[in-house]
């Protein structure tokens, strides 16, 4: 892709690098949604950008590794971020449309511009979002949405179990 480079789950040290195509981005939070497969995890992504494109956070679903329903890809990109003074302007990437867990994420702290990898497999909150000002982008990209329902097909207890479904 792109020449910029970082280690997904980290917040990069300085020099700030900058993400500034919506594909750019993308790509941050598709490489934390194949490392959680790596891992043996639910292959969900997620990364922060400030408005200015620099990467706040990065992570991905933890619901297996970390046996904590809590840990949505959202949740962890959110939490590898840290305190920010504010989220105005902050643009989350994601690799799924965001559950009503994480689209009230976003809109609790405010985050602007949601980025939305695939919203084919499952659809969250996003048109509530939406509705409520957010700025949401759906790529739809093709690679995901394979990769997302093949898990799918081949974990149907682990991912009916992630959705809240029983
Ligand atoms: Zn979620």
């Amino acid at each position: 892709m792109s020449a910029v480079s970082s280690t997904p789950g980290d917040t990069p040290d300085s020099p700030a690098e900058f993400y500034e195509t919506d594909a750019q981005k993308l790509a941050v939070a598709t490489a934390e949604a194949l490392l959680g497969a790596a891992e043996g995890g639910i292959p969900i992504g997620a990364a922060l950008f400030s408005a200015d494109g620099r990467l706040l956070g990065s992570g991905h679903n933890r619901r297996v590794q970390d046996h904590d329903a809590s840990m949505h890809a959202e949740t962890n990109a959110f939490r590898n971020a840290g305190r920010q003074q504010s989220y105005r302007g902050t643009v989350m990437v994601t690799t799924l449309s965001p559950c009503w867990y994480c689209s009230g994420l976003v809109r609790q702290f405010g985050i602007s511009r949601v980025i939305v990898g695939d919203d084919l497999t499952f659809r969250g909150g996003q048109e509530w979002l939406a509705e409520n000002g957010v700025d949401i982008t759906v790529v739809n990209n093709e690679a995901l949405i394979a990769m997302m329902g093949e898990f799918v097909e081949l974990n149907p207890r682990l991912w009916n179990e992630d959705i809240g479904t029983d």
